[in-house]
């Protein structure tokens, strides 16, 4: 089995290289073959719903006792608020030490531009508690299906432990069965990433990142930065191991991330490498990630504290100190509400623009790139998420 993962991350990456070059040189055959990624993004969307629901249910009623479930939630909690924290700090100074966008010439018209649907503090907040939970199901909204999960979990912690042990084999049978189904279709990443990359390439080609290198290559710097010294300092001290050696036995998350650029879809990938490669226990891997996957989001809470003082100083807007401070705030809340799917940074981003007086009209300037950042950040997020659930797994089962 660990021989037959092997091969697969080496496939996966020459496919990504490969992907590359098909997009770039078969441009119309890579748009008219879109649907094959379309398929294995769809296959692995498929089981989101289910295993989210099904491994955190199973996570919390296999606990020990409540105190157990106190000590890893809260420990998850600490651990990304703290990263993220961090990422956006981190985000805001690189951006204020580069300073992008500086000299730029605002030449693109605005006027005939969509704009995206703007986010309200308020909005964030219902949208973590479902009024119906089978319209949350059916609609895929993985943040009130979490708080959903949670507390159903808690309230089956409290019955009779007959009852109790039905629900969590009936669960916990449902888990295994998509696991399995999992690794049926992880088989397929080679060919599902391969079209996906192509189509990226072939639709949006590789001109806008010439024009927007400056805010481009920013981004970049700062996310790598985080990945390899903020969370590989963290991860050699508390998750006790070296980082280089995490990176490689989780690496094929991260392609699959970067190549869907959506941490939800990456997620049942991300839980079978944890458990399997990473040897974490399944029920730290079962809450962790999951919750992760939706909340835990260090890349994009860096790249939107990054993008919106790019759009500041494009438009020419001087931001002070409080306002800065705003963006730190707002930012870390964007990164928890966003969805763990391809552009949603993007549209979080409204709500920070918004608390800092900018339009959102001005989206439009990045939009061209965005993509190509969503793949990096979407990688950083899951990147977080794995080195989140290694050191937590550590912390537990010292404890
Ligand atoms: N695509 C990202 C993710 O799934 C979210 C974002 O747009 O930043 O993690």
């Amino acid at each position: 089995m660990k021989k037959k993962l092997l091969k697969l991350e080496n496939i996966t990456f020459i496919a990504i290289i490969l992907g590359l070059f098909f997009g770039y040189f078969f441009k119309d055959l890579a748009l008219n073959l879109k649907v094959i990624g379309d398929i294995y993004i769809s296959l692995l969307k498929m089981l989101i719903i289910p295993l989210v629901f099904a491994s955190i249910f199973i996570a919390i009623v296999g606990l020990k006792n409540k105190n157990e479930l106190k000590s890893i939630g809260i420990k998850a909690f600490l651990y990304y608020i703290s990263t993220t924290a961090l990422a956006v700090i981190l985000g805001l100074l690189v951006v204020n030490i580069i300073n992008p966008g500086s000299n730029y010439e605002l030449t693109k018209d605005l006027t005939h531009t969509i704009t995206p649907k703007e986010v309200s503090i308020s909005d964030f907040l219902l949208s973590f508690i479902p009024t119906n939970i089978f319209n949350s199901l059916s609609n895929g909204k993985i943040l009130p299906i979490i708080f959903f999960a949670i507390i159903f979990a808690i309230s089956a912690m409290f019955i009779e432990k007959n009852k109790k042990e039905f629900l969590y084999n009936f669960f916990d049978s449902i888990n295994d069965s998509f696991m399995i189904l999992a690794k049926w279709i992880i088989n397929l990443t080679p060919i599902g990433v391969f079209f996906l990359i192509a189509f990226t390439v072939a639709k949006n080609g590789i001109e806008p990142i010439m024009e927007l290198y400056s805010y481009f290559l920013t981004v970049i710097l700062a996310l790598f930065t985080h990945a390899f010294f903020t969370l590989g300092i963290i991860l050699y001290f508390f998750g006790k191991i070296n980082p280089f050696t995490y990176f490689s036995q989780v690496k094929e998350a991260l392609m699959v991330a970067f190549s869907t650029a959506s941490s939800s879809a990456t997620l049942p990938v991300s839980i079978e490498i944890a458990e399997l490669k990473a040897k974490i226990d399944k029920k730290v891997a079962g809450f962790v990630l999951p919750l992760g996957a939706t909340i835990n989001m260090d890349g994009t809470a860096l790249y939107e504290s990054i993008a919106v003082m790019f759009i500041a100083n494009i438009s020419g807007v001087e931001l002070s100190l409080t306002q800065q401070i705003t963006i730190f705030i707002m930012a870390t809340f964007a990164s928890i509400g966003a969805a763990g799917i391809p552009g949603a940074g993007l549209i979080m981003m409204t709500m920070i623009l918004d608390s800092v007086g900018l339009s959102a009209e001005y989206i439009a300037l990045i939009i061209t790139v965005d993509r190509f950042l969503d793949m990096f950040r979407t990688s950083i997020n899951v990147w977080g998420d794995l080195i989140g659930a290694k050191i937590i797994n550590q912390l537990i089962n010292k404890t």
